[in-house]
């Protein structure tokens, strides 16, 4: 049997050395639990990075995939098929928004996403072109959302950046109002920022957004990316905050582990015309098979209300570590996207001593750790979770 040092050892010499590791080799998950190629079992709390939402190989997810596999993989968008249109129909049915449109990734929905904005602007608001965001985002990796994101050390690598871009603080209208202009086209955020740390804005901030960008005639464009699909305790992040966006854009969620993205805009707003806008593999049909079966499972099942549920426990459960270990000085999360934040840069110690103790997690930043585990967990999971974690930080 191949050892995971084996397998570590191979990554070292053929893998681009671009994305700092943890030493573990996944080799199988069922559920909220993962093994190693050692045959070691984890409780698996970064779920793919918020993207098994119904755990690993959900028997739903599987089924589809298999069924759809023996039946058509791939055609083109040159031709219609039936899965695309099952998820097309069972997302937009259950949100505020009109018409969707497939992509691969994160970072392929955002760059739709402000495309459609690009053309928004020209169309309706005089050739307006800039977007605002917010520092601390995340948008993805390509060349359009790196300049959407609002996190320099991502940025400086790579300029010139793409212009159109202005960048305000998070959960500040002011900031926003005082950044507007007659070039503005759109206002992009994540609901609650995760990549950025799991900041988490106050109650009324959407709303005040939504209020200045109607006063204004501005997209409201949300970046559903992380928290879509259940992940706040709504099927949309939206609705936890009360208003309804011009578009949003999905991914890590909608595909329970198959590779997808989404951008869904209002009726009025989708200013994208045939030959505009294209994907190959974009909305393919085995993709969409999965991502529509999980979603079916996921409203059938009522998994955002489990959800709340789990995430008021969680949180409960984390605070109660802050008595026992004075470095913890924060806890904070909406549903199951929740941190814990430490007084130094602890974050990649913690994460050693969690893979020792069976449970994955993810250093969100060099003092924060971020917990997204399935949504799917149970009550026990949870508890035994926490229970490593107090023992991970029990070593430090
Ligand atoms: C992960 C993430 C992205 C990028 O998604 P990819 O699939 O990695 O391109 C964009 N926005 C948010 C909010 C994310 O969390």
């Amino acid at each position: 049997m191949t050892s995971s040092s084996d397998y570590i050892a191979i990554e070292n010499q053929y893998y681009a050395q671009t994305v700092r590791r943890q030493p573990v080799v996944i080799v199988r998950g069922e559920g909220t639990r993962v093994w190693d190629a050692d045959g070691k079992e984890y409780l698996d709390f970064v779920a793919g990075w918020a993207v098994n939402n119904l755990g690993h190989c959900h028997p739903a997810v599987t089924q589809a995939i298999v069924d759809q596999a023996n039946t058509l993989v791939q055609t083109s968008n040159q031709f219609y098929t039936v899965p695309q249109l099952n998820l097309a129909q069972i997302l937009i049915d259950n949100s505020c928004l009109d018409r969707v449109f497939f992509g691969n990734s994160g970072a392929e929905a955002n760059e739709g996403a402000l495309k459609l904005a690009r053309r928004y602007g020209k169309l309706h608001r005089d050739g307006a072109y800039e977007v605002i965001t917010a520092f601390n985002s995340f948008h993805g990796r390509t060349m359009g959302t790196l300049a959407a994101t609002g996190q320099p050390h991502y940025q400086e690598a790579f300029t010139p950046l793409l212009p159109g871009f202005v960048h305000v603080d998070f959960n500040d209208v002011e900031g926003i109002m005082n950044a507007t202009t007659d070039k503005t086209a759109a206002v992009f955020l994540e609901p609650v920022q995760g990549e950025g740390g799991v900041n988490i804005p106050d109650d009324d901030y959407l709303q005040r957004v939504r209020e200045w960008c109607d006063q204004q005639g501005l997209l409201l464009m949300l970046d559903e990316v992380q928290t879509g699909l259940g992940r706040l305790g709504s099927l949309f992040g939206y609705q936890e905050y009360g208003v309804e966006p011009d578009v949003i854009t999905l991914a890590k969620g909608l595909g329970y582990g198959v590779p997808i993205g989404a951008f869904l805009s209002k009726e009025y707003c989708m200013a994208l015309v045939p030959g505009d806008h294209g994907s190959t593999f974009g909305g393919n049909p085995l993709a969409t098979a999965a991502a529509y079966a999980g979603t079916k499972f996921l409203i059938d099942n009522d998994i955002p209300a489990h959800v709340t549920v789990m995430g008021a426990h969680l949180l409960a459960q984390l605070n109660s570590l802050k008595s026992r270990f004075s470095f913890i000085i924060d806890v904070r999360g909406k549903g199951l996207l929740t941190a814990v934040e430490f007084d130094s840069d602890i974050a990649g110690q913690v994460l050693t001593h969690a893979n020792a103790a069976g449970l994955l997690l993810n250093a969100v930043k060099p003092n924060a750790i971020r917990f997204m585990p399935p949504l799917t967990i149970t009550t026990e999971e949870l508890d035994q979770g926490v229970g490593r974690f107090a023992d991970a930080l029990a070593q430090i």
